[in-house]
């Protein structure tokens, strides 16, 4: 048995992928390539291939040792036993999670109070109800879109999840052994890798943000230390002499805002930590159960192939 190569030459006409599809297949450049793990025999069909590429792309390498071979795709099958191992730089907080947007505006009054103690405490209210009130809103955006964009891979089954990722890698191995034994030796779902964790309730949970969601808001609330008082002192006022000669006086309260802003933004830096931590071991429940699974359905793999390991 020998490797088949294909060369940079290639055009992608597709024409051995028509005529061979048992060796060739196209990848995503458009260009043939050799199916895994495939060897060339004594092929008429395939002989004819080679001769008919109109860039002369294709030809035979070395022969293969298929014990050998056989044996380096069952270590790789090995080391895929030992599952996922998620570490903490896995599922980092990043800068881009700790952005907290600007809060609803508050705005600034028209000239309507008649004093400037009466405008200040006026802001500080309006800031009270459309700013400081929706602190835990803003927290639960920052979690939330953190459990959606890093968590997620670790509780689904589509295609950015790790499992998947992982399946498909080892069905890549799955698919060398079976063309170096012989498809006709094996069982026709040889190569189908579906192991998934248990749909359990901390993935169900999850799913529905019930945690690394609400529950989370009150780590980053810890690191959170202001009253909405504190802020009074950004509550800037203005005033303003009406044409009978009385003062009347408005606010602003922009800068209360912006500051509240920073500082909700600071406290979810501060909480990152834990928020990593808590989220590990949520995750590190599902991945193994995962690794559970896959060790078992490994070893079965392996005790098949090695009734042709001799
Ligand atoms: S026949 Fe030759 S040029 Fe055409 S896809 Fe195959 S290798 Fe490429």
């Amino acid at each position: 048995m020998k490797q088949i190569i294909i060369n940079e030459k290639c055009n992608g006409c597709g024409m051995c992928v028509v005529k061979c599809p048992n060796y060739f297949e196209s990848n995503d450049d458009g260009n043939a390539q050799v199916i895994k793990g495939v060897l060339a025999g004594n092929d008429a069909v395939l002989n004819t291939v080679i001769s008919e590429c109109p860039v002369k792309a294709i030809s035979f390498g070395g022969e293969v040792n298929i014990k050998q071979s056989l044996q380096e795709e069952v270590n790789k099958l090995k080391a895929f036993a030992n599952g996922l191992n998620v570490k903490r730089e896995d599922i980092a907080f990043t800068d881009a999670y700790c952005t907290v947007t600007t809060f609803p505006y508050v705005g600034s009054s028209s000239y309507e109070y008649s004093s400037s103690s009466s405008a200040e405490r006026a802001g500080l209210s309006k800031f009270r109800d459309r700013a400081y009130s929706q602190i835990d809103s803003k927290i639960l955006d920052v979690i939330t879109s953190y459990r959606v964009n890093i968590i997620k891979p670790y509780y689904s089954t589509d295609e950015k999840s790790v499992y998947t990722q992982l399946n498909k890698k080892i069905s890549d191995v799955l698919t060398a052994v079976s063309n170096l034994i012989g498809k006709n030796k094996l069982p026709s779902d040889f190569c189908n890798v579906d192991v998934y964790p248990e749909r359990d309730t901390v993935w169900k949970m999850l799913e529905k943000g019930e945690i690394i969601g609400e529950n989370f808001v009150s780590i980053v609330r810890r690191e959170f230390k202001y009253s909405a008082s504190d802020y009074q002192t950004y509550i800037d006022w203005d005033d303003m002499e009406d044409y009978r000669g009385k003062d009347k006086y408005c606010y602003r309260a922009q800068e209360a805002v912006e500051e509240l802003r920073k500082d909700v933004q600071s406290a979810v830096r501060w909480a990152r930590s834990d928020i990593e931590e808590n989220s590990l071991g949520y995750v590190n429940g599902i991945v193994n159960d995962y690794n559970r699974k896959l060790k078992t359905f490994l070893d079965k793999k392996l005790s098949i192939i090695a009734k042709f390991v001799v």
